[in-house]
């Protein structure tokens, strides 16, 4: 479903991607790990052209990301859920939810509300449909972020270290979200730290170093047995 070839980027003289390719099949999950500033964030930011690559081509099923003339069309299918939530302060979390589907996609505001209590109970957040993020934890508010990409009803979904921002008691309830749409078929691409959930959800764990992919392939293989010495380095000194 998603397809990425040979992507470079530089930001003036230091060179973040080095032709980096890798591709997600529909239902797939894969997790991308490696050292602060090897270019994880670039990589999703490039998929949904916030920051277009210098090089390389990246597809949504048939369409060239890269050279299509309609970018906001490919946006709504790409869910993206960030380390800082994102949410608008004056709007509920239902409100938060709505606002894609009637903005967006012209939905009216009924079905756009029967869709949002829909994905905030996804979430396990139906007690909270009224409630403003101010009022809400770290780990709801990006349960909110979470159903607000659900509602749009995207191809895939990519995540930049969605628990990083929270307290350790709160990670554990945006990660068990997350297991459960892997375990429904959500197609996701997720960058984190968080190594028990990557060997636990992910069919593939990517492992990035300086702007390459140093190796890739399931966590089994990569935990017990990775071709790299500097795979085995990384996760050992996670684990
Ligand atoms: P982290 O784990 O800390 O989030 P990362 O792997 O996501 O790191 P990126 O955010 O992709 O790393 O950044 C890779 C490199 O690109 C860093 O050296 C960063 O300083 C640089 N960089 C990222 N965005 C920009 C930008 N808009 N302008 C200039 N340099 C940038
Ligand atoms: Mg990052």
């Amino acid at each position: 479903i998603l397809r990425i070839e040979n992507l470079y980027k530089s930001f003036g003289d230091n060179e973040v991607l080095k032709g980096i390719s890798l591709s997600l099949n529909k239902g797939e999950t894969k997790v991308i790990v490696g050292p602060s500033g090897t270019g994880k964030s670039t990589i999703l930011n490039n998929i949904n052209m916030l920051v277009p690559p210098d090089k390389g081509d990246i597809y949504l099923e048939d369409i060239n990301i890269t050279k299509t003339n309609d970018i906001h069309k490919v946006r709504q299918e790409i869910g993206f859920v960030f380390q800082d939530f994102g949410l608008f302060d004056h709007l509920t979390a239902k409100g938060n939810v709505m606002i894609g589907l009637t903005k967006v996609k012209k939905m009216d505001k009924k079905d756009a509300e029967e869709l949002a209590e829909f994905e905030l109970e996804r979430v396990g957040l139906s007690d909270f449909a009224d409630s403003y993020p101010a009022q809400l934890s770290g780990g709801q508010k990006q349960r909110v972020g979470i159903a607000r990409a659900l509602a749009m009803q995207p191809k895939l979904i990519l995540f930049d270290e969605p628990t990083s921002a929270l307290d350790p008691e709160l990670t554990g309830e945006v990660l068990n979200v997350m297991k459960n749409l892997a375990e429904e078929g959500m197609t996701m691409l997720i960058v984190s730290h968080e190594m028990a959930f990557a060997r636990s959800v992910s069919d593939e764990i990517i492992f990035m170093e300086k702007g390459s992919i140093v190796e890739q392939g399931p966590p089994e293989k990569l935990f017990n047995n990775p071709v790299e010495v500097r795979t085995k380095e990384f996760l050992l000194k996670l684990t």
